[in-house]
């Protein structure tokens, strides 16, 4: 006897008339309680909608493409049937297999939660993970072989390539759920480009020129200092003690962890085997790689400076951001080529330091993509405190001469041509993906070297993940981890998706420019409705007590539900104050919930509540004239 039964889509919150991508399972299908039926996908996210009860699919009433919103039917399903095939909850091992069960699994054998590309998602019941069930890929494209894996020395559940903010996170979270892990640097130490030569020194030597640029300013309140007398190497050791103390704690807890490190230069050698060099490709060495297989994998490797063609890059004198860091000397006068965000948080260091900084943009105003009146105090204060900022300017040549490094610049105000103690090239960073031989695992690299990924992390090939830098923008550490911590939870099985809502950007120049969600940039150039409300923080108790009246916060919302779509802020400590408005967005408040938060007074943190208090017309810190 059949008993038909119409599956529909259940409420999934605030989803509505979301596209189908995927459709998991076909006709005549013997399905489980909560075995994932179609993949939706909206601008916020895609998720795997379950079945509600086990079953015989019928009948298939949607296909991919369609849109569907709740109560949309997905299928018809003969729930009498289930029981005469045995489709029910407790088939035999699906879902039954946890995190802890794969730890305990055999080393070379492959754990239930390998989701290797060769298991599909109805062979679950045979005794995979159900939670590990790809979301769109290619499992064609896995060019492992039985004779490949044997070749490898060693086996693990999880190999993890770079061991930046990515690698290291995805690997100690694999470990935490259970997983063999093996994490493979080239640098002798962890933490990637973040720890070592990006986020953390470059804040550590900012910290140092903020202070320095703050004592400056302190004579307009009465209190004179002598100016500053700089021992360049005991702050260069300074940098290395909170970088060192960084990646030894790396280190630790590695070990705690029991995730084996290996250092060495990682390249697919196919989907399942990965061999580990001593030495970097382009340098002589006749010994034989270490090879080691996997049942999961997942690509950290990041990003590198870009280079212009045609500079004289033997040159010491011409430095990347690393070549920056590492403070060989303050020069007398610095050129920074690229007015993004790094090349301007390094000038600031250098111009705390003494040196006299020119900058060099390409397009018409700093931190091209940032709201301009977000920039516009930043570019003020800079014009101060650098020698010169040439927008629409560009550098056309370089040479190195006795006297410096001679630029030749066209464009904008900028000169024929000057000599500078030093030049900084900072226009961008490109990915690695080219670097590590992903075609021989089948995983597919745009020209750029980025890897496209699915909502979890997935490349093209369902068993190897690819996380941070190399799968795109934003370039951020924080994308990088949060990413990692997905990868590594779907490769243990866990139905995990990355589906930030936004992932906020901080300029830690003087002063900070932050932002999240919708800029006013993108909202003009894409047609979206929205309103702002603007607190100049020229009316700030504390931001005027600190004598830092040029900031600004203001909060973008939607004009029909008051929703938060955005905000921004310029001023001391906006790169702290941003996270509120991100938990705002995150949470799905509106203009009302910032309004009627009560912030502690006096702190910069009121001005994301009087910005929301703008909106709402109820604001008694300004006057706002009734319009
Ligand atoms: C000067 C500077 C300042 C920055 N400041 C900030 C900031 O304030 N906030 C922020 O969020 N972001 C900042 N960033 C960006 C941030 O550093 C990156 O977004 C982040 O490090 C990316 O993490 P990741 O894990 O993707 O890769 P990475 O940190 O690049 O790590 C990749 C690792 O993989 C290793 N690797 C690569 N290929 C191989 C291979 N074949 N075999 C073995 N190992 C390999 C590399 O050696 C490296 O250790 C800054 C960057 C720079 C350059």
């Amino acid at each position: 006897m059949s008993e038909l039964e119409t599956v529909k889509i259940p409420d999934i919150g605030d989803v509505n008339d979301v596209e189908v991508i995927e459709v998991l399972v076909s006709l005549g299908d013997t399905i489980s309680k909560e075995d994932s039926l179609i993949t939706v996908e909206s601008d916020k996210a895609s998720m795997e909608i379950p079945s509600p009860a086990a079953g015989v699919i019928t009948s298939l009433l949607l296909k991919t493409g369609d849109r569907v919103s709740q109560g949309s039917d997905i299928l018809v399903l003969d729930v009498a049937a289930a029981s005469d095939t045995g489709g029910s909850e407790s088939a035999a091992g699906s879902d039954s297999s946890s995190a802890k069960d794969k730890s305990d699994t055999q080393e070379g054998q492959s754990a239930p939660a390998a989701s290797s590309s060769e298991s599909k998602p109805a062979e679950k019941a045979l005794g995979g993970n159900s939670d590990a069930k790809p979301v769109s890929t290619d499992s064609s494209k896995s060019v492992a072989s039985d004779q490949d894996r044997q070749s490898a020395e060693e086996h693990y559940e999880l190999v993890v390539l770079g061991a930046g903010p990515g690698g290291y996170t995805a690997a100690f979270r694999a470990a935490d759920l259970g997983l063999k892990v093996l994490l493979i640097e080239r640098y002798p130490d962890l933490g990637g480009v973040c720890l070592n030569v990006g986020c953390i020194p470059s804040k550590a030597l900012l910290h140092t020129a903020a202070v320095i640029q703050e004592t400056r300013g302190m004579a307009a309140h009465g209190v004179s200092f002598a100016e500053p007398e700089i021992d360049i190497d005991k702050l260069r050791s300074f940098k290395e003690d909170v970088i060192g103390k960084l990646t030894g704690g790396l280190a630790g807890l590695a070990k705690q962890r029991k995730v084996t490190v290996a250092q060495g230069f990682g390249r697919f050698q196919s989907s399942h085997v990965m061999a580990i060099s001593a030495s970097m490709p382009d340098e002589d060495n006749d010994q034989a790689p270490r090879l080691v297989s996997f049942d999961n994998a997942i690509i950290a490797a990041g990003s590198r400076s870009i280079r212009i063609p045609g500079f004289p890059y033997e040159d010491e004198r011409l430095m990347d951001s690393t070549g920056a860091l590492q403070l060989a000397d303050i020069p007398q006068r610095l050129l920074v080529i690229g007015g993004g965000i790094i090349g301007l948080e390094m000038g600031c260091v250098y111009a705390g330091l003494g040196s006299k900084v020119t900058v060099v943009e390409l397009s018409d105003g700093l931190m091209p993509g940032c709201d301009r009146d977000l920039v516009r105090p930043l570019e003020k204060r800079l014009k101060k405190d650098f020698e010169n900022i040439f927008t629409g300017s560009k550098v056309t040549g370089m040479e190195s001469t006795d006297a410096g490094l001679t630029v030749n610049f066209e464009g904008g105000k900028a000169p024929a041509s000057d000599t500078f103690d030093r030049v900084l090239l900072a226009v961008g960073r490109s990915p690695n993906g080219h670097a590590v031989d992903a075609d021989k695992a089948g995983v597919d690299v745009d020209e750029r070297g980025f890897i496209s990924v699915d909502s979890q992390q997935r490349t093209g090939v369902s068993h190897i993940f690819a996380i941070g830098d190399l799968v795109g923008q934003p370039m951020l550490a924080h994308k990088a981890t949060h990413e990692g911590k997905v990868a590594a939870e779907v490769a243990a099985g866990k139905k995990s998706y990355f589906d930030a809502k936004t992932i906020p950007s901080v300029a830690y120049t003087d002063p900070e420019v932050s932002w999240m969600g919708l800029t006013e940039t993108t909202a003009k150039e894409q047609g979206i409705a929205y309103e702002k409300g603007v607190f100049p923080w020229a009316a700030s108790g504390r931001a005027l007590s600190m004598a830092r009246s040029e900031g600004m916060t203001k909060v973008l919302y939607d004009p029909e539900t008051k929703r938060v779509l955005g905000a921004g802020m310029v001023g001391p400590n906006a790169g702290e104050l941003i996270a509120e408005a991100v938990l705002a967005l995150e949470m799905g408040a509106d203009i009302e919930d910032l309004a009627l938060t009560v912030h502690p007074h006096p702190t910069l943190s009121e001005t994301l509540n009087f910005a929301a208090e703008v909106a709402e017309g109820t604001v008694t810190d300004i006057y706002i004239p009734k319009r």
